[in-house]
């Protein structure tokens, strides 16, 4: 599943609540899992929402 951001058109894949390109948040996205907390990617320092599995800037998995 995938959802298309409103604001750039750009397709996103489910487990991202916010738009990859121009970060507009996800209309669709389950309110739960926008309210985990944000977690610091230990590679790079970038800070990824709770939801992502991955780094969204340099695609490292989340550390468990
Ligand atoms: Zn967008
Ligand atoms: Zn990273």
């Amino acid at each position: 599943m995938s959802w298309t951001c409103e604001r750039c058109k750009r397709q996103n894949s489910d487990d991202r609540y916010s738009c990859h390109k121009c970060n507009n948040f996800n209309p669709h996205a389950n309110p739960a899992h926008v309210r985990n907390l944000d977690w610091k990617c230990p590679s790079c320092g970038i800070s990824n929402g709770g939801n992502f599995r991955t780094c969204y800037k340099c695609q490292k998995k989340r550390p468990a």
